[in-house]
């Protein structure tokens, strides 16, 4: 892990961008989504690539605390930092791994792996068999998605496989959705219908899994038949909604903002470029302030002369190349600015919001990928409710 470790909001006046993390908001989504489960269903909360950028150990331990009884990680390490952390609830790796030295650590940290292949649960209860240790595995299908799992139609032959594999004990069968959050549902219906299709042919032979899951984030919000055992939920604990017609199912908040402080203002003339290529040519003369963020810091390069930021509570557009570290901005309607004033590139400042959702539909992706831009040199100061923030960042 290359990010430098949570901070208290405290820290804040030293910094020349950061992310905060609003974990109130985090256990206010867990909280809603887990009253739309029935009491016995499990809600595994994915905190995959640092919990989306969240910082996994902080929400990992909200969500616990929140109701969330899982937790869903990508890589070995991902899961070995949670156990480090002291977590000690169960860890699903979603990811599908064959080195054995990756197996043995999966063992020894007590991560509960993926398998996909018959030949991969054959390397894993040869390897386990090293050590005589056992571990619990969830066996994955494909029902539609193509990335990972053994065909729906081949369950009760994979089923079969790994229980008459020694150090293997299966916890759950499971699938994964990959039009969840789409308008047209025929697919997801298909999908489900495929996988009711496969628990019903492996309950001919006698054969019933402790466990059954099947949707994230969106189709947990579809429909309380997609629920099963379990659900696993991504982004919307982090607040943000799948696609829009989701918006009226459930009441989240955003659990992310970004800010960065400005470091430069000046005054340039009609007719001068602004940063790289000059692909903002001043019509008139503008009042320009620099802010210290830029693409190493998540920033999409893409939202250049597309984005907007607040400052003192009032939208300001980005003018210019987003460059590395650094981006400009106009500040003409705003009067006297000032090096060292906070700008709010994602999140709330005064009545206005800027949403996850306004940079993923200008640049044509999802916001999935805008919130896991932040992970790399932006420091995290949490905050355990949205009052505490508003108290020290004004
Ligand atoms: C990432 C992931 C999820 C979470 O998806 P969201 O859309 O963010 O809720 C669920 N299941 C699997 C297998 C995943 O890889």
């Amino acid at each position: 892990m290359t990010h430098i470790p949570d901070q208290r909001l405290e820290a804040l006046p030293r910094q020349r961008a950061w992310v905060e993390i609003d974990l109130g908001a985090l256990a206010h989504n867990v909280t809603q989504l887990r009253g739309l489960l029935e009491p016995t269903t499990d809600l595994l909360a994915v905190v995959k690539a640092d919990a989306y950028g969240h910082g996994a150990i902080g929400v990992a331990q909200t969500a616990l605390q929140a109701g969330a009884t899982w937790l869903g990680v990508a890589t070995v390490t991902e899961g070995i930092e949670l156990r480090r952390a002291g977590i000690n609830a169960p860890i699903l790796l979603l990811g599908a791994v064959h080195t054995p030295p990756e197996i043995q650590a999966i063992a020894q940290w007590q991560i509960q792996p993926t398998l996909c292949t018959p030949k991969q649960a054959l390397l894993f209860s040869e390897t386990l068999a090293d050590g005589g240790r056992s571990v619990s595995v969830h066996l994955k299908l494909d029902t539609g998605m193509a990335r990972l799992g053994a065909p729906w139609t081949e369950a009760v032959e994979f089923v079969q496989w790994v229980q008459h594999l020694p150090h293997l004990k299966i916890a759950s069968v499971y699938s994964h959705f990959a039009t969840a959050d789409e308008l047209d549902q025929t697919m997801l219906w298909e999908q489900k219908r495929r996988f009711d299709q496969a628990i019903a042919a492996l309950q001919h032979q006698g054969i019933t899994p402790p466990r059954l899951h099947l949707a994230n984030s969106a189709a947990t919000l579809v429909d309380p038949s997609l629920h099963y055992d379990m659900v696993r939920t991504g982004l919307a604990i982090y607040g943000l909604y799948p696609a829009p017609h989701f918006q009226d199912k459930v009441n989240l908040r955003p659990v992310l903002q970004v800010k960065a402080r400005i470091s430069q203002v000046r005054t340039i003339e009609a007719g001068m470029g602004v940063s790289y290529g000059h692909r903002f040519v001043a019509q008139m003369p503008t009042q320009v302030a620099t802010v210290a963020i830029g693409y190493a810091d998540g920033v999409p390069r893409l939202l250049s002369n597309q984005m907007a930021v607040l400052i003192r509570g009032q939208k300001v557009p980005q003018i210019g190349t987003v460059t590395m570290d650094q981006l400009m901005v106009d500040v003409s309607s705003l009067g006297s600015v000032e090096p060292g004033e906070v700008v709010t590139l994602l999140g709330r400042s005064g009545s206005l919001v800027i949403p996850v959702e306004d940079w993923s539909t200008a640049i044509g992706t999802i916001p999935w990928e805008i919130l896991c831009g932040f992970k790399h040199r932006l420091p995290r100061l949490t905050s355990p409710s949205n009052n505490a923030l508003e108290r020290h960042v004004s």
